[in-house]
């Protein structure tokens, strides 16, 4: 007799506490077997130092000493779902499988096989919504139509927010619903899967109070420690989002307008998924890139000698972080002055960035290149060394990761800010022009 059993599948959500997924399964009476998969469909494309696969392995492994001390388990796998579903389908009595939405265009393919899957079975999956506040179409026009422009979506979001209370899931009422076991699992090393340990240390998932207080004032100012630094716990899920929008409500709401876009851009992703391969506004598709491989290379490794943007890009490099004034200034910069085809940028941004997010990103990459749903107007280019004095008057951050930015071996200027500004205006405007 196979023993029945309810499956949990952590995916974005690596969390016990707060978690609609895992709450629900908690509560449908039978008892749940926690599981977490190490996708070979994703890891295969990364490479082997990856950081992010080392973070994601330090959760697992607290995840399952959590789970282990209250009696249970973490079954952690290394292969493709399916492959792993079908296998445990096998192992026990499968009747239901929880997990929380995750509205990217590889997870709805692989939920989507996984469902039809489970079908064949006589089995189910749900899906609860747990990395956002609002999803897919609950934001809504008075034409009951998808927003594609910000402001009115934000205050709609926020209409609906104030209306709702927030509250979390209380899953540690139901931890007694696990599945039990009587021997603990080892957890797979990164070695065996072919990885290795990142050196980089990650950002705690503690929400910093006095930093939401003066988010508004201090946030676009890359030399001092002013934005939460929580974008890789919210891309991984160890923390909730109704948490840290809870706190924000009370604390910034500068702050809470980052989560609106944050929220934004997964419902564009959710309700336009060709985003993800091609421009918001399809004319914009049209423009001729000069794709220039040499210069894209010094835009990578932070030698354009451009300060802001080769900061910006050193301390990617060596963080997987950028702050988001300077995201904004290297990504107009690749994209107008270089004129490089926005989807380079966006494909290095996501081999780097710890918390690389396929919607932020992708929205953050449309909206500098002009091409997205509420862009910046392709005239507006920002002027890399205006920015420096607006925002690093002191050259505080552009000395931290230009150490040589007054010696004779600091890059000349891969090209003429007013030429290339120009260059840029004129074939956007060509592009355009030529397709009304
Ligand atoms: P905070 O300023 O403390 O903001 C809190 C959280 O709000 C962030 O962690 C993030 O989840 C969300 N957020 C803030 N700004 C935005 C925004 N403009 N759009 C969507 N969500 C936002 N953000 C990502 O999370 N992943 C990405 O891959 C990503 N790529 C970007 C690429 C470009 C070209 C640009 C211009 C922006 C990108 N952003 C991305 C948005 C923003 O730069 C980062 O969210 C932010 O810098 C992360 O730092 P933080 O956690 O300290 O954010």
């Amino acid at each position: 007799m196979k023993e029945p059993v309810h499956i949990f599948w952590f995916r974005r959500d690596l969390r016990l506490n707060d978690n609609a997924g895992l709450w629900q399964a908690l509560q449908s009476g039978v008892r749940v077997l926690p599981i977490f998969i190490f996708d070979k469909n994703i890891l295969d494309s990364l490479e082997k130092n990856d950081a992010r696969v080392t973070f994601i392995h330090q959760c697992i492994h607290y995840l399952q000493q959590q789970l282990q001390a209250i009696g249970s388990d973490l079954e952690v796998f290394y292969g493709y779902p399916l492959e792993i579903f079908k296998h445990l389908g096998e192992q026990y009595l499968l009747k239901m499988v929880f997990a929380n939405e995750d509205y990217e265009p590889y997870a709805r393919q692989r939920d989507s096989q996984l469902q039809d899957f489970l079908h064949s079975i006589g089995a189910k999956l749900q899906l609860l919504k747990d990395q956002v506040v609002f999803e897919k179409t609950e934001i809504l026009s008075n034409t009951q139509s998808v927003y594609t422009v910000f402001t009115p979506y934000s205050k709609k979001w926020l209409q609906k927010f104030s209306n709702k209370a927030l509250e979390a899931y209380e899953t540690e009422k139901h931890w007694q619903n696990f599945h039990k076991v009587s021997h603990k699992s080892n957890l797979i090393s990164l070695e065996e899967m072919g990885f290795q340990k990142a050196s980089q240390s990650f950002p705690k998932p503690e929400i910093n109070e006095l930093i939401l207080k003066n988010y508004a004032e201090k946030r676009n100012y890359p030399f001092i420690e002013s934005t939460s630094r929580l974008g890789v716990h919210l891309r991984f899920g160890t923390i909730s989002i109704r948490e840290l929008a809870r706190k924000a409500e009370n604390l910034s709401n500068s702050f809470l307008n980052e989560l609106i876009w944050r929220d934004f851009y997964m419902m564009i992703l959710w309700n336009f998924p060709y985003v993800a391969q091609s421009a918001f506004r399809k004319e914009y598709d049209a423009i001729p890139w000069r794709n220039n491989l040499e210069e894209f290379e010094r835009w990578c490794e932070g030698k354009t000698g451009y300060p802001m943007v080769d900061a910006g890009m050193r301390e990617l490099n060596a963080t997987g972080f950028m702050h988001n004034r300077v995201r904004m200034v290297t990504a107009s910069f690749l994209t107008k002055h270089l004129l490089i085809d926005w989807r380079w940028g966006e494909a290095y941004f996501a081999k780097k960035l710890l918390d690389f997010d396929l919607a932020a990103n992708n929205g953050g990459w449309q909206w500098a290149s002009s091409s997205g749903c509420d862009a910046a107007p392709y005239f507006r280019i920002f002027n890399p060394t205006e920015q420096i004095k607006k925002f690093d008057p002191q050259l505080i951050y552009i000395k931290k990761w230009i150490p040589e930015i007054n010696e004779f071996s600091y890059p000349k200027p891969i090209v003429e800010h007013s030429f290339a500004r120009q260059r840029a205006l004129d074939t956007y405007k060509k592009t355009l022009e030529s397709l009304k």
